[in-house]
């Protein structure tokens, strides 16, 4: 057995049962992911929208794609006839963008916010007020192409276990919050938390997380060099 397989197996067989998992193949050449099919798996994550339209077109169809980088406008189009999931939306106008091109492609879009978790500047996300402000608009309830199944977040990267805890847990507290207050819109369902990567998913299933984006334990480290 080859060590994608023998790493899928292990990842899988500690996960609880209501813990989705998403192979992150960014960068990864199709051959690895087929490893990764092969043994089972059809949940496949990438962060950039022409990589993974390449993927998708080369791959078996039975695969489910699911964005989770930063997404450029311009770019859904080329995404909107196949995604599943796409992880990382943190602005009203990239959902107005999203329920055009699932339109045009007779698509609902599932989606999920990402929130502002981490004390980074380098990452992505929405403050709690700006998702409140998001969910409350009567533009936000005009779009029926799309449906906001939860939440993304990725916490600080760093050593220490309270900090990461603590993010994991202030993301769980807003996702029970909205989801008690938002639920009964027609354009949500609230069932997702996506949060956890390879150093942290442990903890991020401990704070509640169902759903793991993991990639370097899977697949081995990423040379981005050699690309
Ligand atoms: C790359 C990436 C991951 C996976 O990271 P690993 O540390 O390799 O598990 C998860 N989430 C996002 C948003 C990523 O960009």
């Amino acid at each position: 057995m080859s060590t994608i397989t023998e790493n899928l197996n292990h990842l899988k067989a500690n996960l609880p049962n209501n813990v989705c998992l998403v192979a992150v193949s960014k960068t990864k050449p199709n051959e690895a992911i087929l490893e990764a099919y092969e043994a089972g798996q059809r949940i496949f994550g990438e962060n950039k929208i022409q990589e993974m339209s390449d993927k998708y077109e080369a791959l078996p169809k039975d695969i489910e794609w699911h964005m989770i980088g930063h997404v450029q406008r311009n770019k859904v189009k080329y995404m909107a006839p196949f995604v599943s999931l796409i992880h990382g939306v943190e602005s009203l106008k990239l959902l107005i963008e999203i329920n055009k091109q699932a339109k045009k492609n007779n698509r609902v879009i599932s989606c999920l916010l990402q929130l502002f978790i981490a004390d980074e500047e380098t990452k992505f996300g929405l403050s709690e007020t700006e998702l409140f402000e998001i969910l409350d608009s009567e533009e936000f309830k005009s779009l029926n192409h799309i449906k906001i199944v939860g939440l993304m977040g990725m916490a600080t990267f760093t050593e220490d276990k309270t900090y990461i805890e603590e993010e994991f847990s202030s993301l769980k507290k807003i996702f029970d919050k909205i989801k008690k207050q938002y639920n009964h819109l027609p354009n949500t369902d609230f069932n997702t938390i996506s949060m956890g990567m390879s150093n942290d998913y442990k903890i991020a299933i401990a704070c509640g997380s169902n759903m793991i984006r993991v990639g370097s334990t899977i697949f081995g480290e990423r040379n981005y060099e050699l690309k």
